[in-house]
């Protein structure tokens, strides 16, 4: 055993495929940086994640990502969690503190940084179709930055009453849950519709959520977490009404932005990691 390392590492715990793009972004974003750091994709059981959080501290990394199926099975193998992490109940990006392993959410966070740079989230009134990790992640910061009402739509009934009382509850939100049976009118109340479900993601490139804009406004922001491809049949139906968008590219660039600056303390070089992701998605991020 040498202390005498070529690289300091970050990790991704998980399926390697699915965290690719952050990888992509990250590596371009230690170049940029001029820093010898590596970001390497480790498969990782979920037998195996205990002694995996062990040996990743004794190995000298500073943080990792955990992606499906460990961002809640690693939470009591960590030292202390966020606050925000703690309420979205999800962790995946760990952050080294002294000999400390913290655990944060990013997805959230990085959603509303791209949010901002398009309008205030505070007071927004905001429809969020999905009750899964991505809108619980979302929800819970939009809650946090004072939007609302938040209205979840989601197919399964159980887990978008159990997400809406747990932000009521814990996050201090104005929120209220429509069970998605049938075609979803926007109407001209609605400030904000994010489509925070996996519908549209590849391969199912043609797929639309179920939901009508002729009501809404001409204003209306229209939102996607799909980042692969980014231009999904709901950013195309909403661009061609002449709304503004935001797609899954934002959250993407963001999220691993905010992890690059807690595990470097660094503003994140984020020019060079939108560009990465350009290059890998052959589109502008
Ligand atoms: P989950 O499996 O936790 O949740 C999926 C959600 O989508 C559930 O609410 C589910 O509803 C809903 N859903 C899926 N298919 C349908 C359908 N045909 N009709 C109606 N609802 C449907 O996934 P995640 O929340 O983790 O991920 C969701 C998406 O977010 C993924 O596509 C992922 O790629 C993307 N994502 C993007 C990020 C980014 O940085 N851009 C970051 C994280 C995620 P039900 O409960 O009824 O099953």
């Amino acid at each position: 055993m040498t202390t005498d390392y070529k690289y300091e590492l970050v990790g991704c715990f998980g399926d390697p495929v699915r965290e690719n793009p952050t990888g992509i972004m990250q590596e371009a974003a230690f170049a940029q940086a001029g820093l010898p750091w590596r970001y390497e994709l480790l498969e990782v059981t979920p037998d195996a994640l205990p002694d995996a959080v062990r040996g990743a501290k004794a190995l000298g990394f500073k943080g990792f990502n955990c992606t499906i199926p460990h961002k809640v099975a690693v939470i009591p193998l960590l030292d202390a969690v966020a606050p925000d992490a703690a309420l979205i109940g999800a962790v995946n990006t760990v952050r080294r503190e002294g000999n400390r392993w913290i655990g944060e959410n990013t997805d959230g966070k990085g959603f509303m940084r791209g949010l901002r740079e398009m309008r205030d989230p505070k007071g927004a009134r905001v429809v969020v179709l999905g009750a899964g990790g991505a809108a619980r992640a979302i929800t819970v910061e939009l809650a946090l930055a004072g939007a609302g009402p938040i209205t979840v739509v989601n197919r399964g009934g159980w887990r978008g009453e159990d997400l809406v009382r747990h932000l009521n509850e814990k996050a201090g939100a104005n929120a209220g849950f429509h069970q998605w049976v049938s075609t979803v009118g926007i109407g001209s109340d609605v400030d904000i519709l994010i489509n925070a479900t996996s519908i549209g993601l590849y391969p199912d490139v043609g797929a639309m959520p179920d939901v009508a804009l002729d009501g809404a406004r001409n204003d209306l922001l229209v939102c996607d977490v799909i980042p692969n491809p980014p231009v999904t049949p709901l950013i195309r139906a909403a661009q061609a009404r002449g709304m503004k968008t935001i797609t899954g590219l934002p959250m993407l660039v963001y999220q691993g932005a905010i992890g690059y600056e807690m595990w470097t303390g660094m503003s994140a070089p984020v020019d060079a990691m939108k560009k990465a992701l350009e290059t890998a998605f052959g589109v502008s991020a």
